[in-house]
């Protein structure tokens, strides 16, 4: 991350401001004075054992993990007592890092490596992390990346134990603080009590890392990859922090403070009225329905999706049961997940996609199924692997169908280029019933819905042929964008190329919901587009009528969709398809939305 240091105006106080950029991890605002978390490498040396001493090493080592689990069970019931979502979702970070203390990689390769190395077990403990690290780097997976911090954090604890460096609590930290630390560990986050400290910001870390959803879940404002923050920052200098924005601002000056005031007043009078949303329809102000969805990466944002409103799940990813794992999830294993969110969502639909791995996604777990390709993203991935590999696809397939007697599930398929993937999983739905009927197994009278993701720009210009074998369409805008345009999603250097409003992008949208709706396929859009407030005239302009989004982003769109005229949203959405240029597009829909917007 760069900083962007602008030095402000003189204010009163101790001199001028200084406001460093960061990135943006949980919204909202927080104003308070900073508390100074103590930071830096933990001081380990290298010493060489005999071998007489290996097994007392090894010993002190079993000793260190016992200290670290009991310390996590501890944490665990101190985060039982967390408002909201935060207590599950931090119950379940406490429990991978339990799982991770067990007879994990981490702790067997410690034990071997004090053995083989004859060194020390700090020294062990910080080698085998360094090792596991280096592996996932060549991982692009945010997800994965997230876990490897995962490991580095239960390293610590084992080397803080090891070395007997005790953790800082945050009982003596003044009220109303900011914490400003190198690093927070997700369980440290758990334990700061967002009653009294305001927010945070650190010097590292991602915005997919279980300390950023931890941040979330508590609403706590907090901003990562500030660097040099901790060098121009001292206990008890003003902090502002804008999770919103990703901004720090070190020592702000009167005027600051007071419009960072304002702006907080405002988001809380927001927030409040968001949540009023949340049992009210989502209909436009000329009386149209819109129904609104939850996309969920893991199982417990289920919570979080029924807290928001969701109408049900639009995009379940599956991809999480194949990560961090050497083995396959069996059709058992995700059977009891699929059934659970089927009956967590109590009679709502539940639209579960078979894994989408390849590409950016690489699963352990699959590493005997992928061949390294020059072009991922193009290649052996998805939908093209699950067909390749019918011991991919089958239990997958087996799992869905048993939780679809729970209640309404239907089956997506990721990156469909032809309709001939699509009667191909079709002949496998109906082979896998067969036998799983025979084997007496309860299945539903009817089998359940397949639908297709429209993400490939093939896919969305041969819509119509899509559409006499699909039971339902998906759009995703994510790849469909990617592809269309030719722009790595996941490459910052070309981040500004990437266009939702290019008219390549919306004619493909256009194309498809025209082929679905001529043919009566139920459609919906999946994409981060459908949860972007800016878009929603646009899409419902065209003829959506289904967005499924991330759950935080349900309460925004259902306000901007309450405050649309759906009459008014046609005609520009007319408009702006007799454009080619995105400046025009662009214009025409902000001015759409200003006009028509009147929050
Ligand atoms: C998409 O591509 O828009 C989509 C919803 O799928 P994913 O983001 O999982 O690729
Ligand atoms: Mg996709």
């Amino acid at each position: 991350m760069r900083i962007e240091e602008i030095v402000g105006t003189a204010p009163p106080g101790s001199g001028a401001e200084q406001r460093l950029s960061g990135l943006a991890v949980s919204p909202g605002i927080a104003i308070g004075p900073a508390h100074l978390v103590e930071g830096g490498d933990l001081p380990v040396a290298e010493c060489r054992i005999g071998e007489t001493e290996i097994e007392a090493e090894r010993g002190r080592f079993a000793e260190a993990v016992a200290v670290s689990l009991k310390q996590l069970r501890k944490v665990k019931t101190k985060a039982a007592a967390l408002p909201g979502s935060a207590a599950e979702e931090v119950g379940y970070l406490l429990d991978a890092h339990l799982a991770m203390l067990s007879n994990s990689r981490l702790v067997r390769g410690v034990g071997e490596r004090i053995a083989s190395a004859r060194i020390n077990a700090e020294r062990a403990v910080q080698l085998e992390i360094d090792e596991i690290g280096e592996s996932f780097s060549t991982m692009r997976d945010p997800y994965l990346a997230g876990r490897i911090e995962d490991i580095r954090v239960v390293g610590t604890r084992l080397i803080r134990n090891l070395i007997k460096k005790p953790y800082v609590a945050y009982s003596a930290v003044a009220d109303g603080a900011v914490i400003l630390a190198e690093e927070l560990t997700p369980a440290d986050t758990a334990l700061i009590d967002p009653e009294r400290i305001s927010g945070f910001a650190t010097v590292s870390g991602g915005a997919e890392s279980h300390t950023a959803i931890v941040a979330r879940a508590l609403g706590l404002p907090a901003v990562f990859a500030v660097p040099g923050l901790l060098e121009r920052a001292q206990k008890g200098t003003t902090i502002v922090i804008d999770g919103t924005q990703g901004c720090v601002i070190i020592d702000p000056c009167l005027e600051t403070v007071r419009d960072y005031e304002t702006r907080r007043d405002a988001l809380a009078r927001e927030r409040r009225g968001l949540a009023r949303l949340r049992k009210l329809p989502a209909v436009t102000r000329d009386g149209v329905e819109i129904t609104l969805e939850a996309n969920i990466e893991l199982p417990i944002e289920l919570q979080q999706a029924a807290a928001n409103g969701a109408m049900g799940l639009g995009l379940v990813r599956s991809e999480f049961l194949y990560m961090n794992r050497d083995d396959l999830p069996g059709e058992e294993e995700q059977y009891a997940i699929f059934a659970s969110l089927v009956r967590g969502m109590d009679g709502k639909p539940v639209t579960v996609r078979t894994f989408d791995l390849g590409g950016d996604k690489i699963a352990r777990s699959l590493s005997g199924h992928i061949v390294e390709a020059a072009n991922p993203a193009l290649g052996l991935r998805a939908i093209r692997l699950s067909l390749q590999d019918r011991r991919l696809l089958d239990p997958q397939l087996a799992a869905m169908l048993r939780a679809a007697c729970e209640g309404p599930l239907r089956i997506l398929l990721p990156m469909i280029s032809t309709a001939t993937e699509i009667r191909r999983v079709r002949e496998a739905v109906e082979q896998v019933a067969r036998r799983l009927r025979r084997r007496g197994v309860r299945l539903p009278k009817a089998l359940p819905p397949l639908g297709a993701m429209i993400e490939v720009p093939g896919a969305a210009l041969a819509a119509d042929s899509l559409a006499a074998e699909a039971d339902f369409f998906a759009i995703g805008t994510n790849d469909l964008i990617q592809y269309t345009l030719a722009i790595d999603r996941g490459d910052e250097q070309v981040a500004h190329l990437y266009n939702p409003l290019h008219p390549a992008v919306l004619r493909l949208i256009q194309f498809t919901i025209e082929a679905a709706l001529r043919r009566g396929v139920p459609i919906s859009v999946c994409g981060e587009m459908a949860g972007e407030p800016r878009f929603v005239a646009l899409l419902l302009g065209l003829g959506l009528r289904n967005l499924s989004m991330a759950p935080r982003n349900i309460p925004r769109v259902k306000q901007r969709i309450r405050n649309l005229d759906m009459i008014a949203a046609t005609r520009r959405a007319r408009a702006i398809m007799d454009q080619s240029d995105t400046g025009r597009i662009a214009a025409l829909l902000d001015d759409f939305n200003t006009i028509a917007w009147p929050n």
